[in-house]
């Protein structure tokens, strides 16, 4: 604690887990570091058999211990229903599987943790499906609902490490990534079981290969779109321009100007995750 000033803790939070007591604090510092661009962009294509594939072709797996969480899970829970309701054995058999559950979090936290800051720092755009997190309570598939606890808490990551360090990071629509061919744009229609994509112009990948690819091309079209909306401004900013004004602040005004707009027409897209910082950097 004395490593923090207390002007720097904003808030105390008394939290309560299945294995104790825990005391939050709440502390404001400026955490943003700067990066060299790394000339690289990617997309990556969430799935249940590799947590994900990326855009070159790449695939990071899923960690072993999804499978041993779903284990664990399946036989707590077991324990809890056999003890007889009110019962003090029963108290301490759910005890024992909020524990569990515990556990498990804390290492998909550490994973996605781990696995986004390594993804932000050696690219300068991360593209990724917009996936809504639904029906997680009423998913009676464990693997799937442990996996999409994993994807949203490394999702959370990503934007958060992009911002720390100027990364671009863009949730896109999900529509057609699976079934268009990267390369020359068809569809190509496929049932979940078809694992690869295979198109009349040639084009054969993995299927989450080719996804990946889809996920990233529509990213860096959307990020072109922003870019070619500073040529429709009025013709007032045009003439600021000309005047001789300083160009890096007027870039940088356009540029929040533009976020703000953006955000006005489109208001679905609240999930885009471009800071000004990043932006300039491209
Ligand atoms: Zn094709």
């Amino acid at each position: 604690m004395a490593f923090y000033s207390t002007e720097q803790i904003k808030r105390v939070r008394l939290v309560r887990r299945a294995d104790g007591y825990y005391a939050q604090f709440c502390v404001s510092v400026e955490v943003r570091e700067t990066l060299e661009p790394s000339g690289n962009t990617v997309g990556l294509d969430v799935g249940l058999k590799e947590f994900y594939t990326d855009s070159n072709g790449e695939c990071e797996p899923n960690p072993r211990f999804y499978r041993n969480a779903e284990k664990k899970l399946k036989r707590a829970h077991r324990r809890v229903s056999k003890k007889q309701k009110g019962s003090a054995n029963r108290k301490k058999a759910v005890n024992r599987l909020g524990r569990v559950h515990l556990k498990i979090s804390r290492q998909r936290e550490e994973h996605a943790k781990r696995l986004a800051r390594c993804v932000i720092r050696s690219n300068d755009l991360v593209a990724y499906e917009d996936l809504r997190i639904r029906n997680l309570v009423r998913n009676h598939c464990l693997a799937k609902s442990i996996h999409d606890a994993g994807w949203y808490q490394f999702r959370k990551w990503l934007e958060q490490f992009g911002e720390k360090f100027g990364r671009i990071t863009v949730a896109v629509e999900p529509a057609y990534t699976s079934q268009a061919c990267s390369s020359c744009g068809t569809v190509v229609k496929k049932s979940l079981s078809t694992r690869t994509h295979v198109c009349q112009c040639g084009c054969e990948l993995d299927r989450d290969h080719n996804a990946a690819v889809n996920i990233l091309n529509a990213a860096l079209s959307t990020v072109g779109h922003t870019g070619t909306s500073v040529r429709l401004r009025s013709p007032s900013a045009v003439e600021v321009n000309a005047s001789g004004d300083l160009t890096a602040t007027l870039a940088g005004a356009n540029l929040s100007e533009q976020v703000g707009s953006l955000k006005e027409e489109s208001p679905r897209r609240d999930s885009w995750g471009v800071s000004t910082i990043a932006f300039v950097s491209i």
